[in-house]
């Protein structure tokens, strides 16, 4: 059994028996974001499920994908339930659909993963930065030797789309 984690008071532990998420944060311990790819139809799926959502097939690999996406959505956390999250809000949560799978397999189901969108040094991205349309890449936040989290920065790449968020 892996040692926790002590975060900002809290204690992570992701069991030897939950290998779906062990071999996930392993993964971006090793700054690589990866997915489940389906054996059958081919599509890219998180959070990593047992059963393709599309075909229902069982047969996977773990597929890397460039962590470059486009912020679909975002929520600002303005009280924060954990005490350890309470010095940081408010800070922004951003679902981004990622390059490999844009608008497929349907343009309302697409390969979308969530984190926090941080600064270069992994503190919150001011709120008036973000926006629904605004390019990010991954950025991993270590947190022991085994495991690190995924989060995301902005970049300086053009927009693809409209750039918009709810007005101040
Ligand atoms: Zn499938």
């Amino acid at each position: 059994m892996p040692e926790p984690v002590q975060y900002r008071g809290m204690t992570l532990l992701v069991p030897d028996n939950e290998s779906e998420w062990r071999e996930f944060y392993a993964h971006a311990r090793a700054h690589r974001l990866v997915v489940r790819k389906c054996a059958a139809c081919g599509l890219l799926r998180y959070p990593p499920s047992h059963a393709c959502p599309w075909c229902v097939d069982l047969g996977w690999t773990w597929q890397e994908v460039s962590g470059r996406g486009t912020i679909y959505s975002y929520e600002i956390v303005v009280h924060a339930i954990q005490p350890g999250f309470k010095e940081l809000a408010p800070y922004p949560v951003v679902l981004v659909e990622l390059d490999e799978q844009r608008g497929r397999p349907t343009p309302d189901e697409a390969l979308r993963v969530i984190g926090d969108l941080v600064t270069p040094d992994l503190r919150p991205a001011a709120e008036a930065d973000v926006a629904i349309g605004r390019r990010v890449r991954v950025i991993f936040q270590d947190l022991a030797e085994h495991l690190a989290l995924p989060q995301f920065t902005l970049t300086d790449e053009p927009p693809a789309g409209r750039v918009w968020r709810l007005p101040e």
